[in-house]
């Protein structure tokens, strides 16, 4: 054995052996153990949040692998529309382009092309961590046969009347030019100014009421004001009349009790296009909605049509000012405000047709698995979190303004749909938009860029083109709509038919932050296709915190790059330092310290091998080693892993090995206390159980010491219970 042990000596050919020997593949033999990975974005690096799943979840398959079960880690990525498209039109725009130049097909093909330059570097680094997840039944959302899945699923919703397209308010990000749906809205606190805004009456001139708002650069379409009806301050003003400050046009007074007397003055004006609470309360009275901002970002009529918001609202406070009408200004305002996640831009409600699911006729069955226990959440206080989001769940705006991701499969007809509005290039180039009816039909299909149609548009849902003249919905599912789905298709799609064998699949470990937006989802989708929940066990990691506890992120400047930690200490430190006194659903801290630390740990594996396998004595057993090595110690950690308590099963192993093995056990074979056979058993249980958790430095010593040929590999070997 060499003097030291260097990883990066070992590592790649290690991984290449596992590979090699098939050991990924599940066996014939055995109970059905599986996972599914979730799937990264097929076009980005690894973080370490990544590194924490892939850890976890290799650490249960070569456990299950090693008891003997037949087990399927099932790979795949993720085509992360919204993600995605906005990193490459950052490219296009470096290029002087923008995505506004190309009509949609060839936008598409474009992304294609780039996402497949990068697919292969996430697969390669998650082998550098040393995943033994089985490459052949890889998937990617895009795949043609996943796609076909999820489009059936879009259809039997439809069919089941689940599906309803409607103009409803979207969060809607002016630079992504998307929509998100509910869960997807980050909520941010900002400062923005709070304007104390003057009314005045009809009938008596120098009389007014003030209200405060945030936003004042819709008021020329606003047509109400509402106080509450129990607000005895304000009561007065019930049935009262008074001018919009802006055009002049007469107003209206309605009450609610929506209204929070503790707001501003206890009067609030209400912009239905842009605000969801006025939007519903418009619906309730009936009352006009008109779109002040548009998609684009820029007012819509009134005095600064065509203007920026932030300019139009300067503008506005101006044109207030110069009418008297500004009684005051809080400049120090904190607003909590709803931002792009991607983009941190704020968000806009606007109304948008957009297509929706009903999620309340799906909530029974998700429910019904948490009660029933077929499935269990591993976290604390996580199921009570979904449980929450069960019974407050709203409807799920399913479309999404891109176009990287699947497109949905809704068909307009020219003949029923005249004047449908369009955008495409034209054959000589230029970008056109109007109505359908105003082009010539085959020009519009070939350069098409989109379709908004509006909520009353009559559409046909079919996966085929129907006969005849037919413009195809240019917006895609909500990328969640696909991984949603991922534990069924995956399977349903795998070329060994492994559905029967392993679905429902054992486990789906996953960040606790994307308990609603994703193990929900799959939960809803999964029962409906299937009847059945689609995991036993849901397994919550936390969030990797920097060893100050802070979140990582690029503006702070402590990001750890995981594939960093690999080339300097090695896949087993990163791994070990991961999960070490990990808990489900709490944040774990970490710093270049942890890792340095846990490359010790993989070194003392080394050097105390490196003594067992050359020391010899002809002394008698010692029964309590053998009591401790062969049945307490893998008795111990067979519980907890099978437990799932990871964290604990990695700390006990660290101070067994660390503090009894090579402290006490190794010194007392020294004096003669302990026979050199029975070391080298224990050595052997050691590094059986500290196999799934450091792999490498393990079947390096397993194939310095124990293998009895080239093909016997720890990876394989059978566990110690
Ligand atoms: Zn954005």
């Amino acid at each position: 054995m060499e003097p030291q042990y260097d990883h990066k000596k070992y590592e790649d050919e290690i991984y290449n052996l596992w590979e090699k020997s098939g050991s990924f593949k599940p066996s014939l033999k055995g109970k059905p153990f599986s996972i599914i990975m979730p799937p990264p974005n097929a076009n980005d690096p690894l973080h370490i949040g990544h590194a924490m799943f892939i850890t976890i979840e290799d650490i249960l398959i070569r456990f299950h692998r090693m008891l003997g079960d037949s087990t399927l880690w099932l790979p795949g990525t993720d085509h992360a529309g919204i993600e995605t498209q906005f990193v490459f039109e950052k490219k296009l725009s470096k290029k002087n382009e923008s995505r506004f130049n190309f009509d949609r097909d060839t936008l598409y093909k474009m992304i294609w092309d780039y996402v497949q330059e990068n697919s292969g570097v996430a697969i390669d680094q998650m082998k550098k961590i040393g995943a033994s997840a089985d490459w052949e039944s890889f998937k990617f959302t895009l795949d043609k046969n996943i796609v076909s899945k999820v489009l059936e699923t879009f259809i039997k919703l439809n069919h089941d009347g689940l599906i309803y397209r409607g103009e409803k308010l979207v969060n809607y990000c002016t630079k992504c030019g998307t929509g998100y749906s509910e869960l997807e809205v980050i909520h941010e606190e900002k400062n923005s100014p709070l304007y104390y805004v003057k009314y005045y009456f009809t009938d008596e001139k120098e009389k007014y009421i003030t209200v405060a708002t945030t936003r004042p650069e819709p008021i020329y379409v606003d047509t109400h004001l509402a106080i509450n009806p129990k607000n005895k301050k304000t009561k007065y003003l019930k049935g009262k009349r008074i001018l919009n400050p802006l055009t002049g046009s007469v107003m209206e007074i309605i009450e609610d009790s929506f209204v929070d007397p503790s707001f501003g003055t206890g009067i609030v004006k209400l912009t239905p296009a842009h605000d969801q609470t006025d939007f519903e309360v418009a619906q309730k009275y009936n009352l006009p909605i008109v779109k002040a901002i548009g998609t684009n970002g820029k007012m819509i009529g009134g005095p600064f049509n065509e203007m920026k918001i932030s300019l139009a609202r300067e503008e506005t406070i101006k044109m207030l000012t110069e009418k008297g009408c500004i009684e005051k200004i809080d400049k120090n305002y904190i607003n909590k405000v709803s931002t792009c996640y991607r983009c941190h831009n704020t968000l806009e409600p606007i109304p948008l047709a957009q297509f929706f699911i009903k999620t309340k006729p799906l909530v029974n069955g998700a429910l019904k698995a948490l009660d029933s226990k077929e499935t269990l959440i591993f976290g604390a206080g996580q199921e009570k979190i979904l449980r929450h989001w069960l019974n407050n769940i709203r409807d799920w705006n399913i479309s999404r303004q891109i176009v990287w991701g699947i497109r949905i499969p809704v068909w307009y007809s020219l003949k029923d749909n005249k004047n449908l509005e369009v955008s495409f290039i034209d054959k000589e180039g230029n970008k056109k938009s109007g109505k359908l009816s105003d082009f010539n039909f085959v020009e519009v299909e070939k350069g098409l860029q989109s379709i908004k149609a509006s909520s009353d548009a009559k559409f046909v849902v079919s996966i085929n083109k129907p006969d005849g003249e037919y413009l195809q919905e240019t917006d895609t599912f909500d990328t969640w709509f696909s991984s949603g789905q991922w534990p069924v298709v995956t399977l349903q799609t795998n070329k060994r038919k492994d559905f029967d064998k392993f679905y429902p699949t054992s486990v789906m470990e996953t960040g606790y932050d994307i308990l609603p937006i994703w193990v929900m989802r799959m939960m809803l989708l999964g029962i409906y296709t299937t009847g059945k929940s689609p995991f036993k066990i849901v397994y919550l990691h936390g969030l990797v915190r920097d060893e100050k506890g802070r979140k990582m992120s690029k503006s702070i400047g402590n990001v750890i790059n995981p594939l960093e930690m690999v080339e300097k200490y090695g896949a087993d430190a990163l791994r070990f330092a991961l999960v070490v006194s990990s808990t489900p659903a709490q944040d774990k801290s970490v710093g270049e310290n942890s890792f340095r630390a846990m490359r010790n740990f993989s070194n003392k594996i080394w050097n105390a091998a490196r003594f067992v396998k050359d020391f010899e004595n002809s002394v008698e057993d010692d029964q309590l080693f053998n009591l401790w090595c062969q049945k307490e110690l893998p008795n111990q950690i067979t519980k907890l892993l099978t437990n799932y308590k990871i964290g604990l099963a990695a700390e006990s192993l660290y101070n067994d090995f660390w503090h009894r093995f090579c402290d006490i056990e190794i010194e007392r074979a020294k004096k003669g206390e302990v026979s050199s056979k029975q070391l080298k058993e224990g050595l052997l249980t050691f590094i059986k159980l500290l196999h799934p958790f450091v792999p490498f430095v393990t079947e390096s010593v397993y194939k310095e010491i124990f293998a009895k040929d080239k093909d016997d590999l720890l990876i394989n070997s059978s566990w110690i219970k």
